[in-house]
């Protein structure tokens, strides 16, 4: 949150009347913040001696996610040049009421400093708000298990924004969950699992132990069909119902079973008439082929003691804060049904009956958790034939996640033994009563699906390698992207101009911030990740991951300075070092051993260095060489890399095309980088060769990179350069063209500084015989003509004498320059527009593409 403390720039919290007590009064909670005096009380005690508002609010947007129950403790307030303005940060766990939780702070803080006060009725509203956000946004007990399962293991996770799927992992190594089904849990085992007798008789046939019963279709049957199970007790259930709907059991005479068809009519087309077997209930839960853990269920019921009424009980226990609505909470309310007044005729009660102490009132016939039962864990207890019963049910069922009900007097002894039978077999079983049972150990059955998904953590992941830089990010990330398709494997990659997977374009535009990262991270084709990671999606929304496997730092130069609170260079040297911390311990930080803020870089990460350099003499690469570390350098015209003991020459620069035949320096660092950073990913030296020799920067490849044309007897190149540091960069290409004269079609972006026209003025001065200055056709809010003259002043400052003329239409000047181009001459266009440059230029008859040089 980027706030504007507006009046109160000035005023610490103690020197605003009332502020400290008003702020006690209305969030007394606040006492828990230790901050940094470190101990409870911290927080508070820092507002009463005095502390800016951002700070105040930061921790307020904190403390109302708490007390909403959406636990959040992280935060940072730090000031920006702009006096009075602050970036807040604070953590959420949900998106949307972090927004709210941000901006109710500051509603807060601004009544309490105007006012003394915040209404009580306002803070309840604002958190039922925030509640409310979070029963949307939340995810199911059993979902919610397995994903924090994940994270414990340091698996990543992302929801998929429809029918309530999660993925944990990413690219092609990724695995999807919804509830406690998998993706490798099969359509044929669920829909038989599903159809009750279905199940019941394929188990039979396997030998199994399951109710004796037959369907029926009409009421006429139901006589004969009770005469087949054996007559009374019996039970009646719809073929395909769930969670206890219509079932009705211990039925022991005509006309319960007359209601009883009824109830599972309403629900099912067709009906079960099974034997009643006489036992507890337990649900046996098998993942990946093993019984992870078993709960005996017992169905809602409440307990005496002397004095008070059966409603009251009820009263009383769905009052216990675990009891919640369906499935919200470890425990369902207690609601009566059709069957709970049966139950209660038969126990010789009504709900105005006071309960003896101590007596049991059972108040549901069937145990199921959302009807309001409890479950006691009995892992521990169950015998083993039972386990090796359980286990098989499950194959032949042909589940990997599986419940099984389980009625019998004993589960400590075999089912064979106690006349026990397996009453059905449920696919997506919940996980509550596992989890959170209301007696005995809590089971770690989430632990066992993500076992199950994934070997170890590393198996959930495919490489991420993030680029980031002032200058060649995109080159580097395409160049790289070419190399590892040298193994066969799909890449997927962002860029400035797009988003590819393999050879295709999924998706064009400036896709170098995490959407566009996730939605490579999600995609279950990519076997590799090659992301292009800009300063402007890091400062909007950080990364869309948590570390990379390696981190490639290409250069920190000046460029954009002034935006997002990032006004030097040191700034953007903090902000791009993101991507160096960022990365696995295991992994590598690419760093580029010339330039010295990425070169510090180093200090910051915990992953291993690997260092790039274009100086084969550079001291602090022979240094980390000596130490065994892994380096790329340019020497004698060669690309190579060092380890240990060991040159590997990859290749000459001249039979790199991207390199222009070895005459655009910064070019090779470019393939310095991703040489190496494809090396520490295990790719071998002749790939990473093949890669290198048949990347081109054609202007399909790399549109507005250093493209250059042959027009017959001259040249034309086009550059999407836009920061003094590129500049230079073009310039040693430019200094390298000797044939004829250096012809300059120069210009910048309307939103960068004054000083950075200047700049550019006596860049082409020196790299250019004669320039054409000319301007965007969208000035970015500066005034039409001032870039140019700002441009002018910075050619007069180096050379009073030098050849110009001034153009600020675009297509004017690019016609102007190539119409009047000698023979053996070089036009530079610096467009504000790749594609109409080109258009202009490809309108005087191009002989030849001529990026490759050789
Ligand atoms: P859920 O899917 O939530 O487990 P459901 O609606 O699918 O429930 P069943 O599992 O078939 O229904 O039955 C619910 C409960 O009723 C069983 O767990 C068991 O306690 C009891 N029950 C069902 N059939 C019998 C039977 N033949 N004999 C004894 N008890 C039974
Ligand atoms: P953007 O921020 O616009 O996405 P980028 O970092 O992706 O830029 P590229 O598109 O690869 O960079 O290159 C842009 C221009 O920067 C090139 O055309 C070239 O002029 C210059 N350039 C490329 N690599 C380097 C480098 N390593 N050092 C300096 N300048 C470079
Ligand atoms: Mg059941
Ligand atoms: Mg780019």
């Amino acid at each position: 949150m980027r706030l504007d403390l507006e009046n109160l720039a000035e005023t610490p919290s103690n020197e605003i009347p009332g502020f400290y007590e008003g702020l006690v009064e209305a969030l007394p909670s606040l006492e828990s913040h230790h901050c940094s005096p470190g101990c409870r009380g911290g927080f508070l005690m820092r507002v009463k001696e005095g502390t800016m508002m951002g700070h105040i609010i930061e921790h307020v947007a904190l403390e109302l996610q708490e007390l909403a129950s959406m636990p959040a403790a992280f935060g940072r307030t730090r000031e920006t040049a702009t006096p009075g303005v602050y970036q807040v940060v604070f953590e959420y766990e949900n998106e949307e009421a972090g927004r709210y939780a941000g901006r109710a702070a500051v509603r807060l803080c601004q009544s309490i400093a105007d006012r003394g006060r915040y209404p009580k009725a306002e803070l309840e509203q604002d958190l039922q708000d925030l509640r409310d956000f979070a029963k949307e946004g939340a995810l199911g007990p059993s979902t919610e298990a397995i994903v924090k399962e994940a994270e414990k293991k340091g698996i990543p996770w992302m929801t998929l924004g429809a029918r309530f799927l999660i993925q944990l992992g990413y690219g092609a190594a990724s695995k999807r969950i919804q509830a406690t089904m998998t993706n490798n849990t099969g359509i044929l085992g669920v829909e038989l699992a599903c159809d009750k007798e279905a199940t019941k008789r394929i188990l039979a046939s396997s030998g199994i132990p399951v109710p004796k019963g037959t369907v029926i279709n009409f009421l006429d049957d139901l006589q004969e069909a009770i005469e087949f199970v054996g007559g009374y007790p019996i039970v009646i259930k719809p073929l395909d119902g769930n969670h206890g709907r219509g079932i009705t059991i211990d039925i022991r005479s005509w006309d319960e079973a007359e209601s009883a068809y009824d109830a599972a009519r309403q629900v099912s087309r067709a009906v079960i008439v099974e034997k009643y077997y006489v036992g507890r209930d337990h649900r046996v839960l098998v993942v990946d082929g093993k019984v992870v853990a078993v709960a005996e269920r017992v169905p809602a019921h409440v307990v005496g003691d002397g004095k008070s009424t059966i409603s009251e009980l009820i009263e009383e226990t769905n009052n216990d804060p675990n009891r919640g609505e369906g499935h919200d909470k470890v425990l369902t309310k207690i609601e009566l049904d059709r069957t709970s007044y049966q139950l209660l005729e038969r126990q010789g009660l009504t709900l105005n009956s006071v309960l003896p102490k101590d007596r049991i009132c059972y108040l549901r016939a069937t145990a199921n958790l959302s009807t309001g039962g409890i479950a006691v864990d009995r892992t521990d207890e169950i015998h083993p034939e039972n386990i090796w019963l359980a286990q098989r049910v499950v194959r032949v069922i042909g589940l990997d996640i599986a419940g099984m009900d389980v009625v019998t007097s004993d589960i400590s002894r075999p089912l064979r033994e106690t006349d026990g039978v397996i009453v059905e077999v449920n696919a997506a079983p919940g996980f509550r009563m596992h989890i959170a049972p209301s007696h005995g150990t809590p089971r770690n059955v989430a632990g066992a699906v993500v076992d199950m998904l994934f070997k170890n953590e590393q198996a959930s992941r495919v490489p991420i390698l993030s680029v980031t830089g002032t200058n060649g990010k995109t080159t580097t990330t395409r160049l790289l992207a070419h190399i590892f398709r040298q193994t066969s494997k799909v890449v997927g990659y962002t860029t400035t101009d797009g988003t590819y997977i393999g050879d295709y374009l999924v998706e064009a535009g400036d896709n170098t911030g995490p959407q566009s990262a996730q939605l490579i991270l999600q995609d279950p084709t990519v076997e590799v990740a090659v992301l292009e990671t800009a300063r402007g999606g890091i400062l909007r929304s950080g990364l869309a991951f948590e570390a990379s496997n390696v981190g490639v730092v290409l250069n920190v130069a000046a460029d954009h300075l002034g935006l997002g609170d990032i006004d030097t260079i040191d700034q953007l040297g903090h902000l791009k070092s993101v991507v160096a911390e960022a990365v696995y311990p295991d992994g590598y930080a690419v760093l580029n051993a010339d330039d010295p803020r990425v070169a510090a870089m180093a200090e910051k990460t915990k992953a291993n260095i690997a260092y790039f350099t274009m100086k084969s003499d550079s001291q602090l690469v022979r240094d980390h060489i000596q130490k065994g570390g892994v380096a790329a350098l340019y020497e004698n015209g060669y690309i190579s890399i060092l380890k240990g003991d060991w040159t590997h020459r990859i290749e000459k620069v001249e039979n790199i095309p991207l390199t222009m035949g070895g005459r655009a320096p910064f070019m090779i660092a470019n393939a310095l980088a991703a040489s190496l950073a494809a090396f520490v990913q295990n790719v071998n030296i002749e790939q990473i060769r093949a890669g290198l020799t048949t990347f081109r920067a054609s202007v399909s490849q790399t549109p507005g990179r250093m493209n250059l044309f042959n027009l017959g007897n001259y040249h034309a190149l086009i550059d999407y350069a836009h920061n003094p540091h590129s500049y230079e960069a073009l310039g040693s290409f430019v200094r390298n063209w000797t044939t004829g004269q250096r012809i300059g079609v120069v210009g910048g972006p309307g939103d960068r500084r004054d000083e950075d026209f200047v700049m550019l003025g006596k860049l082409a001065a020196d790299i250019f015989d004669r320039v054409i200055i000319k301007e965007d056709d969208d000035t970015r809010g500066r005034q039409r003509g001032s870039a140019a003259e700002l441009i002018l002043k910075g050619i007069k400052q180096v050379k009073p004498n030098f050849t110009y003329e001034t153009i600020l239409d675009e297509t004017q000047a690019i016609n102007k320059a190539l119409e009047g181009a000698p023979d053996n001459s070089l036009v530079v266009i610096l467009p504000e527009s790749v594609n109409r440059a080109i258009q202009l230029i490809k309108a005087r008859g191009v002989v030849k593409e001529e990026t490759q040089q050789t």
